[in-house]
């Protein structure tokens, strides 16, 4: 088994080290590096999301490669692996690792990441998955897995679905399978992209001003999302700009700021007469991976409610 291994490092450590560091990971497969970029993932942006893709599009064709592994930070992971999940046409197995303890800290939890990382790119029943997160023992798949805690390394979780598996000191147990539609049953693609629509996210509250919508929308916003109150909630007066905003041409999805559950169309907000989608699984910032992805093929609304209700 040959896994490439490219990196998007959120220190200062080259990949090459990353992986020299890691005992006995040589025996699950011959590894090579390549660090593509070397950022903060904070810092994480439409540019480098559309770089990394193209170059895992030509890594995962190479014949001689059967697995990828990225290391990534954890700020931001569950974002770039929805949206290379929506993008990479393949059935090889792409993992992404991360750490949250700092490679000085006791028990740093980067090598046992990167091993198990490796352990789950090898094992049986990994192609055709999709993008998976591997951290803390546990799979999730990228379309799923949120960041829960600032701290913890026990962080990622998949609220509404579960985990995709576990692996332990890389014995690796496999879940159900991702019956949502990504890798090569996706429709989207970077090819001939040399940047995103612009997609903003507007966080609602008590109280929530709707002036911050107006100025997205000014500023060339193409596609909003809103970090809903409850079930997607907003008030009524953000609601009212929101409809303008949709009548005008820019694609609104309505998510949610709460942790878990599902935004339902048609319930509290009458989404066919306001002319909404409504976010069904995905968080603000997945919704915004897959509306800046959906408004590079149409800017119909009842298409864009599809994508969701099957992305
Ligand atoms: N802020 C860092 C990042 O996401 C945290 C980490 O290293 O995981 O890049």
């Amino acid at each position: 088994m040959h896994a490439e291994c490219c990196p998007v490092a959120s220190g200062s450590f080259d990949i090459k080290d990353l992986i020299a560091a890691v005992p006995n990971l040589d025996k699950l497969a011959v590894i090579s590096g390549e660090q593509v970029v070397n950022i903060g993932s904070q810092d994480m942006n439409d540019a480098v999301w559309l770089k990394l893709a193209s170059r895992l599009g030509e890594v995962v064709k190479s014949p001689g490669t059967d697995a990828v592994i990225i290391t990534h930070g954890t700020d931001t992971v569950e974002e770039t692996g929805y949206f290379l999940d929506l993008v990479t046409k393949t059935e090889k197995p792409i993992v992404m690792v991360g750490s949250m303890r700092p490679a000085t800290a006791i028990s740093a939890d980067g090598p046992s990441n990167l091993y198990n990382g490796v352990a789950v790119a090898v094992s049986p029943g990994a192609r055709g998955r999709g993008v998976v997160t591997v951290l803390n023992d546990q799979i999730d798949y990228a379309r799923n897995v949120v960041k829960t805690n600032t701290t913890d390394v026990e962080t990622f979780r998949s609220v509404n679905r579960g985990p995709a598996g576990v692996s332990n000191t890389g014995v690796v147990t496999w879940f159900a399978p991702l019956e949502k539609k990504h890798g090569t049953s996706s429709e989207f693609s970077v090819d001939g992209l040399t940047s995103l629509p612009r997609v903003d996210i507007i966080y609602a509250h008590a109280g929530m001003n709707p002036d911050l919508i107006d100025a997205a929308v000014k500023l060339g916003a193409k596609g909003l999302v809103i970090a809903g109150v409850g079930d997607g909630n907003m008030t009524d007066a953000a609601l009212a700009r929101v409809t303008a905003a949709a009548k005008a041409g820019v694609v609104v999805v309505r998510s949610t700021r709460l942790a878990s559950g599902i935004v339902y169309r048609n319930n509290e907000v009458d989404d066919d007469k306001l002319g909404l989608v409504a976010s069904a699984e995905l968080n603000p910032a997945k919704s915004r991976v897959l509306l800046m992805l959906a408004l590079t093929r149409t800017r119909d609304v009842a298409r864009i409610q599809t994508m969701f209700n099957e992305y």
